[in-house]
């Protein structure tokens, strides 16, 4: 995660959207050939598709689209975060186990997190 990560931080990585657990998480949680992982249910699925819809009312992210390739530049990430506090981009956060904690991280100015 942390190779990831610093790539992202250091502007060399692209960002290659698909639908599914992303390449942070995916190692950990089901084996690429295991077609009864949660992470294949529709539910994530459709959790991905809103998250995209919310996307797409915003122009700055017209790139994040399923199989787009683009770097994840710092002024997209900041852009994110702005709109993520607003509550904007979270259609597929309602439900989710996280909701509290991710609302805290961004309330409190994504201190700590390892992405910069
Ligand atoms: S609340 Fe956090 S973990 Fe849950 S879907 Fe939203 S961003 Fe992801």
């Amino acid at each position: 995660m942390t190779d990831i990560l610093e790539q992202i931080n250091q502007g060399e990585a692209d960002i290659y959207l698909d639908y599914g657990a992303d390449a942070i998480c995916a190692p950990r949680l089901c084996d690429k050939d295991d077609t009864t992982c949660d992470c294949l249910e529709s539910r994530i699925t459709d959790r991905d598709n809103q998250a995209l819809a919310d996307f797409e009312r915003f122009p700055e992210f017209a790139l994040f689209k399923i199989g787009n390739r683009f770097r994840l530049t710092k002024a997209l990430i900041n852009r994110m975060r702005d709109v993520y506090k607003t509550q904007s981009i979270r259609t597929a956060c309602k439900g989710c186990e996280w909701y509290d904690l991710c609302t805290e991280i961004s309330q409190n100015g994504y201190k700590g997190t390892l992405l910069k």
